[in-house]
């Protein structure tokens, strides 16, 4: 198996991954010939390696290679720069085997064992301090995740145990997933079983993994599920990895991006999500459950979905199907940086997407996985962490091992650090205390997670279910996309689910509602029973200018005649026409121009409940209309939802007063700092903002103290009417109470109610 040229490199390229028709190998990477990779992939992107020349040299701890090509284009090596421990030059790639990978080889035997047992003898003399693992955290278990390309190296038990053991003296872990296959590289099975018996010997549980992926470096290149090659491959990877494993998951990439001329063909008139939501059910089925199964009839399957939902019927993945196709679901809560990533997804999302997939399979949603990437200061690394537990999950997954064995990088301190927030970087910094009292330095990205994981475990049990305003988005719907989460920055709790929740007192509608050909029906008769309905302008103009059809959708000015057209207006004024205290209105300054659609109405037929005002001219920011037994308002969207975290915080309490009146406390005050509310009077107030904040709290009358549950502190309210005072009458008995307090710089506060 020699590639191209005259250098036999079957020997060199040996240690996993050697998949039929592959050429493997080397350290953390493949090299393939164009005949024998395409019968699997289904593409025909990798070229020749032509070896022009070829060299090695050796190092205290390994070979290095040094592979001069002929006739490799540019794709070539993208690929193998993604994921080559060494790389270098235009044609030339660089590369280090371990010596461990390389026993039993043939050739310069002597030499090799020589400077081998060297390098052993330096991990050996490393390896005497460790500990063994601590014993896990009392609310949820944590569990790593570990690309194939580091299980792949697992076949050396220096090299594992030397990383395991950095990473396990920082953050508890219960749980480890070994991937067998990502970018087309395959762990063996030797190494596999190799990896479980270490694991499974520290008591620590074993899942198995699968990346279906073919270049994850080029554009998240994902199989095709049309072509009966690649099918099979889909196929074959799934029973081997069921083979091994009784539980398997597969990470985020369980989709289809490929637009072949066998998928162009397949799709028909179909819109392309049509044709994938559709492929790719019949995908989970009968290419990955089913086989899975047939193997092993014990197997757990497991699909964790990123955090893109709103989007995911365009690549086909099918929540409505998948789920009850799977035997459990798991949940991408990594969020990032909101600003300088191309998602742009809002901190909330760590917690709201996780209660959205808790809410599409009851029971089945195993946990929240998050990674270390794009992040501007250490902070968000945590609260993508803190926000997941909020929701409840049982199980917190670390992307990935690698990262979490990578060291910690500078620059990550945030401006507010010393001003002991939540997440106090020096305190993370302190030695660790181990379970037999040696001390190790915090080194890894493990200790942040660790840290962050003690923090939280200190109360998690002593908060209840979460609660929230209903959101309803159906199945494979879109508009106004991922809007739950700006909301939910401004303080409004939220919940998401993909049934329309009859029951609910109050329920926020977003534009992707109209996907549900019923929703105007199901609108009217909520308010017929009495009950809130705040939808969006977004909704509104979707539903407008169609014949009111039970079954066809539409026809939303059966309830209130309201037009909403591309007409905006700018504005940075907005009128509350009553005060929190019943005073009378007032005009509030947003710190820069906001653009929203210009919702118009019918005198006396519906009211504008908020204003904006621009040129003398006022136009409805909260809109509301009654109808039968209750009322239907219109919040309108500003075009770039960020402009929400612009409105003023009098401005924002006012549209909290209505869209989470059912909740026991309530947030008064700006944006960008978010309530989690649950069933035991039980509350957090975390805030995002980079500088401390004033907030109150208003809560329901029967409430007269809240204890921090952290510092113990008690704070007292004062009780309050939010009635108006009518002329010539007493004023209105307290209904409610408030609470003042300040939340420093990303951090949070947890408090019982009392
Ligand atoms: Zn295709």
């Amino acid at each position: 198996m020699a590639l191209v040229g005259d250098v036999e490199i079957k020997d060199v390229f040996r240690g996993g991954v050697i998949p039929d028709g592959f050429y493997g190998v080397g350290y953390g990477f493949v090299v393939f010939k164009r005949d024998e990779i395409s019968p699997h992939i289904g593409e025909d992107r990798f070229p020749q390696i032509m070896v022009a020349q070829f060299s090695r040299h050796y190092t205290p701890f390994g070979c290095d290679y040094t592979i001069q090509m002929r006739g490799s284009s540019t794709v070539l090596r993208r690929f193998l720069c993604a994921d080559l421990l060494l790389t270098a030059g235009l044609n030339t790639i660089r590369f280090t085997v371990l010596y461990t990978k390389l026993a039993g080889s043939n050739g310069d035997n002597g030499m090799r064992k020589a400077i081998a047992g060297l390098a052993m003898g330096v991990l050996i003399l490393m390896c005497s301090t460790f500990s063994s693992s601590a014993k896990g955290y009392q609310n949820f278990r944590v569990a790593v995740y570990c690309r194939a390309q580091e299980v792949n190296q697992m076949g050396d038990a220096n090299w594992l145990a030397t990383r395991w053991d950095e990473v396990s003296r920082q953050v508890k872990v219960d749980k480890v997933y070994l991937e067998t296959h990502r970018d087309v590289v395959l762990v063996d099975e030797k190494t596999i079983a190799a990896a479980k018996k270490f694991f499974e010997d520290k008591g620590i549980e074993v899942a198995g993994g699968i990346t279906y992926t073919v270049m994850e470096s080029n554009r998240f290149q994902t199989f095709c599920y049309t072509k009966p090659e690649s099918r099979k491959r889909v196929r074959e990877i799934a029973e081997y990895t069921a083979k091994l494993f009784n539980e398997v998951i597969l990470d985020d990439f369980f989709f289809t991006n490929c637009k072949c001329e066998a998928c162009i063909k397949a799709k028909g008139s179909q819109s392309w999500s049509e044709f994938r939501i559709d492929l790719m059910k019949g995908a989970a089925r009968n290419l990955v459950v089913g086989p899975a199964k047939a193997v092993n009839p014990k197997v757990k399957m497991v699909i964790k979905y990123p955090n893109w939902y709103e989007h995911f019927q365009g690549c086909g993945f099918n929540l409505e199907t998948q789920p009850k196709i799977f035997d459990g679901i798991y949940t991408g809560t990594e969020t990032r940086d909101p600003v300088y990533t191309d998602q742009h997804l809002q901190q909330y999302e760590s917690y709201l997407i996780y209660r959205y997939f808790e809410n599409i399979k009851p029971g089945g949603n195993g946990g929240g996985w998050v990674d270390t990437g794009a992040m501007r200061y250490m902070d968000r690394y945590a609260e993508q962490l803190w926000l997941t537990l909020f929701a409840k999950a049982p199980e917190i997954t670390l992307f990935d091992f690698r990262r979490a064995f990578g060291p910690i990088p500078d620059g990550l301190r945030g401006d507010w650090q010393g001003g002991q927030t939540s997440f106090d970087y020096n305190e993370m910094m302190q030695p660790i205390k181990l379970a037999d009292g040696t001390t190790v330095m915090p080194s890894t990205m493990a200790r942040p997670a660790g840290y962050s994981f003690e923090l939280v475990d200190k109360f998690l049990g002593k908060l209840g279910n979460p609660v929230g305003v209903k959101s309803y988005k159906p199945y494979h719907s879109t508009g106004e996309d991922f809007l739950q989460n700006y909301i939910g920055m401004c303080g409004i709790p939220m919940d998401l689910l993909p049934e329309f929740p009859a029951e609910a007192n109050v329920i926020f509608l977003t534009e992707s509602a109209k996907f549900d050909k019923e929703i105007v029906a199901k609108i009217k008769k909520q308010l017929v029973d009495g009950k809130t309905v705040v939808i969006t302008s977004g909704l509104y103009k979707a539903l407008q200018g169609k014949p009111f059809d039970k079954n066809q959708g539409g026809g939303i000015e059966d309830i209130v005649e309201l037009r909403i057209g591309d007409e905006k207006a700018v504005t940075k004024q907005f009128w509350r026409r009553r005060d929190f205290w019943g005073r009378s209105g007032k005009v509030y300054e947003s710190k820069s121009p906001i653009v929203i659609p210009e919702i118009k109405y019918l005198t006396n037929d519906s009211w504008e409940e908020i204003s904006c005002l621009a040129s003398g001219i006022g136009y409805p920011i909260l809109h509301s209309a009654d109808y039968a037994n209750s009322r239907l308002y219109v919040l309108a969207i500003p075009d770039n939802y960020g402009d929400l975290y612009n409105l003023p915080a009098e401005i924002l309490t006012q549209i909290r007063d209505v869209l989470a009146k059912e909740m026991y406390v309530r947030l008064d005050g700006p944006s960008q700092v978010a309530m989690f509310v649950y069933d035991n009077d039980t509350f957090i107030v975390e805030s995002f903002l980079p500088e401390g904040v004033d907030v109150k709290i208003v809560a329901d009358k029967r409430i007269s103290k809240l204890s921090d549950i952290l510092t113990g502190e008690e704070l007292t309210g004062e009780a309050v009417s939010t009635q108006p005072r009518r002329l010539g009458q007493a004023a209105p008995a307290p209904d409610k109470t408030v609470f003042k307090m300040t939340i420093k710089p990303h951090s949070y506060r947890v408090f019982k109610c009392e």
